[in-house]
């Protein structure tokens, strides 16, 4: 387009790596064999430490922005997220080879990062419309904050039956809208702007309660209250860890 200080292309590509890297969180599981019941349930614990640190990260950011929309974002995904649980109890789901409750817990996890991918794309788009080195600073941040996101994600399928190539495949999926999202944001960022930080906190409202409501409880069925708490503990710290040392 003409005028624009950035390429739209660039936008997208720079997008579409944060997406791709998404599915680096699936290969640890290349080197994992014979996971037990037990696994599964700190499997379990280690995802919900991860998205409950990773939407206090999105909750952050939201207040740079404006708290009062962040928390009103933070009302609508609880709201959503109720709708979407309620609606899906009742219902048959298969997800690959995935059926019943176990292709629920997969469609839930990968719905949930999905959505909160949008308000991640919005942001790579409106980071650019402030120029291209902070558009490449967040969309580099970005890329390495979803790696443990594809491994939340990966904590929660492999463990359920899916290959780790699925897992791969279902981590770059969720992170889809933020190539698609991050060029409208751009082309648009005034439109744009005021959204973020509802969508920002909308997407940490979901992740809390997915994790409080379903990756805990999970957890608890399957392994020590013990070992639960303490996979937790210790993942909720890194991922706090790791998203201040590389600064998104
Ligand atoms: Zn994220």
């Amino acid at each position: 387009m003409e005028g624009l200080p950035i390429s739209p292309w660039t936008v997208f590509l720079y997008a579409l790596l944060t997406a791709v890297a998404t599915g680096l969180g699936a290969l640890p599981f290349l080197f994992t064999r014979g996971i037990t019941r037990r696994h599964l349930g700190l499997a379990n614990a280690a995802a919900a430490g991860l998205m409950v640190a990773a939407s206090f990260g999105l909750i952050y950011e939201g207040v740079n922005y404006s708290l009062g929309r962040t928390l009103v974002g933070v009302g609508l995904g609880l709201l959503f997220i109720l709708l979407a649980h309620r609606y899906l109890e009742g219902r048959e789901v298969n997800l690959g080879d995935l059926k019943g409750l176990d292709a629920r817990k997969a469609l839930m996890m990968v719905g949930i990062m999905t959505l909160h991918s949008f308000a991640e794309g919005v942001g790579v788009g409106v980071a650019f419309g402030g120029g291209e080195a902070l558009g490449v600073f967040i969309s580099l941040a970005i890329a390495v904050h979803n790696i443990p996101e594809g491994l939340a994600i990966s904590l929660v399928l492999v463990p359920r039956g899916v290959s780790v190539l699925g897992a791969a495949f279902w981590s770059v999926f969720s992170s889809l809208p933020q190539p698609l999202m991050a060029v409208p944001a751009y082309l648009f960022v005034e439109a744009f702007h005021p959204f973020l930080p509802v969508g920002l906190g909308l997407a940490a409202g979901a992740m809390i309660w997915m994790a409080a409501a379903e990756l805990l409880p999970d957890a608890l069925k399957e392994a020590e209250a013990e070992g639960v708490a303490t996979v937790l503990t210790l993942s909720v710290a890194l991922m706090v860890a790791f998203q201040i040392l590389i600064g998104g």
